[in-house]
């Protein structure tokens, strides 16, 4: 959780910035807020780093997704591709569009695969939402390709990708539009915070105004503005922006302490010849959020992920086992597989394109059986890092010598 590890005077000073003139919303009021735009200045500056035109601020990383899903024209009936092992928000978006998501699997990038994609793919398909997970990219050239094919809409949710990227472009400029999450878990944080990022104006354009009512943003009367699109409300304040400003201009930073810090924990995993690592389609461009590597079986990686925490890894980082994760992983979502909503969805009118109660994803399953990651922090010293892989180390030996024994 890189972000909060970081929260001092900068995210204080650009609060108080906002508290001194107390003008908390994003637009208008420009003779009250002493020049401070925080969403503003937010969206420049994370379009810069991305190299992007556009940029467009929201509430979370789950309302980016609905705001890009909603610009790129993709909403009731049309069927979606999604990846089995994401946040859940990623299949929330599609389902709440009235969208109709379709699993396919994953490969060893942790990604949605070419293969899997192409397997899912039926005339009604309108678009992908590839995640990048854990930090680091998918295969993107060959999915691309398959998109451009198909003539698919690509969306990537790169809520988990900041700072992610392939031949030094940045995640989420590769689709139509990315989407960023600024929730309290991720590289960088706004409390709670999304954004978009593309480079068509068209679509910058329906992004702000879907999420807020529809208002075309012209002039300086809010009453006034003219209303093109049907919207919601998912606009961000202009605290959480401030927090985000503080924040992103500590980027460079962080990327450089957890790719740091990531080496030597691969360092020390490398030492078992058992252990098999995420393939990177672009190591130079991995943000380095998560070590994540493969254990021979089932067996060893539960008796592993027991070993590390009896080791006392987790009071120095985050052991995943993502494989029993309740919100990471489709095995546990009950809910999602019986469709368990309060009010009725469309995809209950529309009927689901998947039998979501019986799906067969062998790869993924034999993937994620296997799967453990290790949070990478930022503000580990020297010692602490040594404690830590010392008992990585101490732990895995035990696992596997008792395997050879
Ligand atoms: C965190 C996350 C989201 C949702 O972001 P929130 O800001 O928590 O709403 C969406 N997709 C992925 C892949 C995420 O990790």
């Amino acid at each position: 959780m890189p972000g909060i590890e970081l929260f001092g005077a900068e995210e204080r000073k650009e609060v108080n910035d906002v508290l001194e003139t107390g003008i908390l919303f994003r637009y208008n009021h420009d003779n009250l807020r002493n020049g401070h735009w925080k969403a503003l200045t937010f969206e420049k500056e994370l379009a810069a780093f991305n190299g992007v035109k556009y940029a467009h601020s929201c509430t979370s990383g789950s309302t980016a997704v609905a705001i890009a899903m909603a610009a790129c024209g993709v909403g009731a009936g049309d069927e979606v591709i999604v990846p089995p092992f994401t946040y859940i928000a990623t299949v929330e978006g599609a389902l709440l569009a009235g969208a109709l998501p379709i699993f396919a699997e994953i490969d060893e990038t942790l990604c949605l695969s070419p293969e899997g994609i192409r397997k899912a793919i039926t005339p009604k398909t309108k678009a992908v939402v590839l995640v990048h997970m854990c930090g680091s990219m998918a295969k993107i050239e060959e999915i691309m390709q398959i998109c451009q094919e198909h003539n698919l809409v690509l969306i990537e949710d790169t809520a988990q990708a900041l700072g992610a990227s392939y031949k030094g472009k940045a995640a989420g400029t590769f689709g139509k539009m990315g989407c960023f999450s600024f929730d309290f878990f991720k590289i960088i944080t706004c409390g709670e915070g999304g954004a978009v990022i593309t480079n068509d104006e068209k679509l910058y354009n329906f992004s702000h105004q879907f999420s807020d009512h529809g208002h075309d943003h012209i002039g300086d009367n809010r009453g006034a503005e003219g209303h093109p699109i049907i919207g919601f409300n998912y606009r961000i304040g202009e605290m959480n922006a401030a927090v985000g400003v503080a924040q992103l201009r500590k980027i460079d930073y962080i990327l450089s302490q957890q790719r740091k810090h990531k080496a030597l924990l691969k360092q020390t995993l490398s030492k078992f010849p058992e252990i098999t690592f995420r393939h990177l389609p672009d190591e130079n461009g991995d943000a380095a959020t998560f070590m994540d590597f493969f254990l021979p079986s089932e067996e060893l990686t539960r008796q592993a992920v027991a070993a590390l925490q009896a080791e006392g890894v987790p009071s120095l980082t985050g052991v995943q086992y993502w494989y029993d994760n309740n919100f990471h992983y489709i095995k546990n979502w009950e809910h999602i597989r019986n469709l368990q909503s309060v009010a009725k969805l469309p995809i209950e009118i529309l009927g689901a394109p998947q039998d979501y109660k019986n799906l067969q994803l062998p790869v993924t399953e034999g993937l994620m059986k296997r799967l453990i990651s290790f949070v990478v922090k930022v503000a580990w010293t020297d010692e602490q890092l040594q404690m830590l892989t010392t008992k990585i180390e101490a732990a895995l030996q035990k696992v596997f010598t008792k395997a050879t024994a």
